[in-house]
């Protein structure tokens, strides 16, 4: 398990999370929701070890995170940062193998690298340079590089922040069945996602976070409610039900002011 209690982080005097607890299990999909600033990065941060807290325990597997070294956590857990900077003309297959356990032989790099490389639909672009891509295209390949450390490694835990925000539709339902097929094969995945109904699609808990404060969590269908979305967001929508769950209708929004 991973666990956050009472996680508190504060810069200069300005406090960007407030006593957060937050529990990531092994077969588990959870969204973390909430406006711009809500403090969803931060949280992610302070729960791969990236970003220090000032109060409240993190635990990877019932260690402290501070205990793990960063080649223990490494084949622990996978992250996608919300934004990457490549700075060198790295190729698209060059990056993905960035992700990749050193120990392997070639041809096993290789494979894994194709594999990564079909798994986020970019197989036919494994010899571009990276920079020359779509922003889709990029995240996908950051994706590809995540997935190659997960398959390496055996990593258990994949937190991933915004890993649609640049995608379309097809491209973003390949990525909430990466994450189901995680959590099906006993991986926990933690995803910061913006759009509402593709969390109630994709997870089986969702937490919303407002001004650094945990508001709701809980099941879909009991988190993803109007009152729920007017608080974090300051709009009024409608929420619909299917068998499959909530979803809710933007058409129906009263904007404030
Ligand atoms: P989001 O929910 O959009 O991911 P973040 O966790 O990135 O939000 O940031 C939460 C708040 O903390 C934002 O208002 C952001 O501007 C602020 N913040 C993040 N990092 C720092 C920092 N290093 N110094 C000051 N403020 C920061
Ligand atoms: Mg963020």
């Amino acid at each position: 398990m991973l666990v956050a209690r009472g996680v508190t982080v504060a810069i200069k005097g300005k406090t960007l999370l407030q006593d957060v607890d937050l529990s990531l299990s092994p077969g588990q999909v959870l969204a973390i929701v909430g406006p711009n600033g809500a403090g969803k990065s931060t949280l992610l941060k302070a729960m791969t070890g990236e970003r220090k807290t000032t109060g409240g325990e993190i635990e990877l597997d019932g260690r402290a995170l501070w205990h793990w070294t960063t080649a223990a956590l490494a084949s622990r857990r996978a992250v996608l940062a919300q934004s990457t900077e490549v700075v060198f003309p790295f190729l698209v297959s060059e990056i993905v193998t960035l992700g990749i356990r050193r120990n392997l032989t070639a041809a096993e790099q290789y494979r894994l690298v194709q594999r990564a490389l079909v798994a986020v639909d970019m197989s036919t672009m494994s010899d571009r340079v990276y920079g020359t891509l779509s922003g889709g295209e990029k995240q996908r390949v950051q994706l590809g590089r995540v997935l190659a450390q997960v398959w390496s490694h055996g990593c258990t835990y994949l937190m991933l922040d915004e890993p649609t925000s640049s995608l379309d539709l097809s491209h973003q339902l390949l990525i909430l069945r990466l994450a189901r097929e995680h959590a099906l094969s006993g991986g926990g995945v933690l995803m910061i996602l913006h759009d509402l109904n593709l969390a109630s699609m994709a997870a089986d808990e969702i937490v919303a976070l407002k001004d650094g404060n945990r508001i709701a969590s809980g099941a879909p269908v009991d988190v993803m409610t109007d009152d729920l979305i007017a608080a974090l967001y300051g709009v009024r929508v409608q929420v619909r039900g299917v068998p499959d769950g909530p979803f809710l209708l933007p058409q129906t929004a009263r904007l404030p002011g």
